[in-house]
Formats: structure tokens, C-alpha cells, sequence
């Protein structure tokens, strides 16, 4: 494995005791126009997001489209600033960042994108793509930058002749594989995924995880792992966040959630998981409660969110406190799971 490169200008030593992510309650919100001569509105797009990521760690964030997921995915990778909360990665507190600190920043946390046709420059040579970085962010030589790319070709499975050829004459599997290649060339301690895999065919699919997951054990690597795809998370998480309008509804190790997820949200889309011999998964209830078995409606407009629980117009357990109330996230059961529903909390 090569050494990290050393990164122009250098920064002061990362704290390498401290977890490589915190998010403390971190939020995103817009301010949209809702017409002429109407006042603006307010989207939570991320609204109060807490957790820890480890080195070496995987943390799945599933959830329908616009629960937050890419909004969560851009102020992690420095994208966008939130509008409120702190979020520190690798011990550097990122909102109070100067600008030299945030550069370095930048080099810490990269993105694999889902779609590796838009992703990658069709006009450049691979050798070309993987250089930019090295020859932006080291004081490598020509030559040393040239083994560090092909040394990387070797790593993510291609060979030293693809280093001259373009992204048309690759496949989708292959293209991913260099898009990784890209994101590791600085040897950051942390990628986000956002659906890395859905734009690919189900075998290569496998190849992709795989290497993912060989790439984390070997690197220490920590993943944000942002899919719709319970079987891929499945395949890869080590703690599981389920998010619903910008909200965590649900936060757990990855063993306890899918083998028995608490909150009716997640009960729904756990219920909705062909098993592999075609059947649904039966998922057992939270205590006594009954595990809704569809969504009764489309989810609410995050410009217009219901008070209370955000999911009560669609929760056949809502009762009046859920929609007076919003639930908090607490502790629920044995198993290191976190629940925000009054329900499961009553139960
Ligand atoms: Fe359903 Fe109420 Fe729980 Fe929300 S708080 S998920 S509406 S039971």
C-alpha cells in the first residue's frame, strides 16, 4: 500500500484519537421563492442530524428521495455549509474553518457519485485525471506523481495501459473503478458514496461492493454510505441511519435494524424487501405495535411539513399526540437502536 501523499500546504497534525466524522445536530435549510408577491419559504432540507463515524467504519443513510440524503452528502463533503450545527471530520472542526484549513479539509473527505458516465471527464486520459489532484495538492515530481497513478490503477483493478485511454472506452464497472481510483489519489481518510452502484448491472454491482469493502479493510477507510438499496447497505453498513424529510427517524447497528427495525417508517421499508427466494421479509413488530403494511400517501411537501411527527399523515399508528408533538430521537430497546416515534417510546 503506498504512503499518503504529502499534501501542499501542510497542515498541523490531524488528531488521529478523534472519530474521523461528527455531525451535532447539523441542519441545511433554504430559503425558496413560492411566487410573485408571496413571502419565501423555508425547506429543511437536513434538520438536526447527529452522529459519529469511526475509521474503518461504514454508515448507511437510506431513505425515500428527499429525505435529505444528498443534502446530508454536500455538507459533508464541503459542498454547501449548513446553516446550523458543527460538524468536525477528522478532529478539525469544519464550520469554523479558516480558508487554508478548509482546502485541506477538502482533501480529507471525497465523493463517488452514482453516475460514473457524468462523472468523469470525457476529454481527459485517465493518467490525466488521476494527476490533477497530485499535481494540485503535493510537491511530487512528474515521476513520482506517474507511479503513485499507476500504482492506483493496479489498486482499484485495472492495468498501466488503461492510464492513456479515455473514459468512453471503459465500461460502467470499470469507470466506477476509476472514479474511486480519483477519489483516493490523496489518500483521504473518508469517501461518501451517494448510490455508487444503482447506475450499474447487478454483477458488476458485486465487484464494485467488493472492492469498496477490500479498499476500507486495507485503508481504514470510513464510508457514508448513501443507497435506496437495503441489500447493498446490508452488504456494507456497520450502523444504519434511516432519514425521512430531513429528519433521522431511526439509527442503529446494522445487525439489530435488519433484524428488527422499530420505527414504522423503517418497519415499511424493511416489509418491502424481497427476501431471495421472492418472498416479503416478515418484520416483527416494535412491542405491541402493528407494522404498517403500505404507505397510505405520498410523503408531505417539505415546504409545507405537518406539525408534529412528519410521518403522522401516513402512519397508520398516528394518534393525536403525533400530531401535536415532535418525536425526539432516544435510546429504544437493548440493542444500541434510536428511535424518534412517541410509539415505540410509549411501548
Ligand atoms: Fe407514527 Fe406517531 Fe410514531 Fe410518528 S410518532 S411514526 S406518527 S406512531
Amino acid at each position: 500500500m503506498s504512503a499518503a501523499p504529502t499534501l501542499n500546504p501542510a497542515p498541523a497534525a490531524p488528531d488521529a484519537q478523534a472519530p474521523l466524522l461528527v455531525a451535532d445536530d447539523l441542519s441545511r435549510h433554504y430559503r425558496v421563492s413560492r411566487g410573485l408577491f408571496q413571502p419565501q419559504a423555508t425547506v429543511r432540507a437536513l434538520n438536526g442530524v447527529s452522529f459519529t463515524l469511526q475509521r474503518g467504519r461504514t454508515l448507511g443513510v437510506v431513505g425515500e428521495s428527499g429525505c435529505g440524503k444528498s443534502t446530508l452528502a454536500r455538507a459533508l463533503t464541503l459542498v454547501e455549509a449548513p446553516t446550523a450545527g458543527r460538524l468536525q471530520i477528522a478532529g478539525t472542526e469544519v464550520t469554523t474553518a479558516d480558508a487554508a484549513r478548509r482546502r485541506w479539509l477538502r482533501t480529507q473527505v471525497q465523493m463517488v457519485f452514482q453516475n460514473p458516465y457524468g462523472s468523469l471527464n470525457p476529454r481527459k486520459r485517465i493518467a490525466q485525471m488521476l494527476d490533477e489532484p497530485l499535481k494540485l495538492n503535493t510537491p511530487l515530481t512528474a515521476a513520482e506523481r506517474q507511479e503513485r497513478v499507476l500504482r492506483m490503477l493496479e489498486t482499484v483493478g485495472l492495468r498501466a495501459e488503461h492510464a492513456q485511454r479515455y473514459p468512453h472506452m471503459f465500461s460502467g464497472g470499470q469507470r466506477q473503478r476509476i472514479a474511486i481510483a480519483r477519489a483516493l489519489m490523496l489518500s483521504p481518510p473518508l469517501l461518501v458514496a451517494d448510490e455508487p452502484t444503482s447506475a450499474l448491472d447487478v454483477s458488476v454491482q458485486a465487484q464494485i461492493l467488493n472492492l469498496l469493502r477490500d479498499l476500507q479493510r486495507e485503508r481504514q477507510l470510513g464510508y457514508v454510505f448513501i443507497s435506496h438499496n437495503l441489500g447493498v447497505i446490508e452488504h456494507l453498513a456497520d450502523e444504519v441511519m434511516v432519514m425521512y424529510l430531513g429528519r433521522v427517524v431511526e439509527r442503529a447497528p446494522k445487525a439489530a435494524l435488519f433484524a428488527r427495525p422499530l420505527h414504522p417508517y423503517s418497519q415499511v421499508l424493511w416489509a418491502a424487501v424481497p427476501r431471495l427466494d421472492g418472498a416479503r421479509r416478515v418484520v416483527a413488530p416494535a412491542a405491541d405495535l402493528t407494522p404498517p403494511s403500505a404507505l397510505r400517501s405520498e410523503p408531505p411537501s417539505p415546504l409545507n411539513l405537518p406539525p408534529g411527527c412528519a410521518f403522522h399523515q401516513r402512519c397508520p399508528l398516528a394518534d393525536a399526540r403525533c400530531r401535536a408533538e415532535l418525536p425526539a430521537l432516544r435510546p429504544a430497546g437493548a440493542a444500541g437502536q434510536w428511535v424518534a416515534c412517541h410509539r415505540v417510546e410509549e411501548g
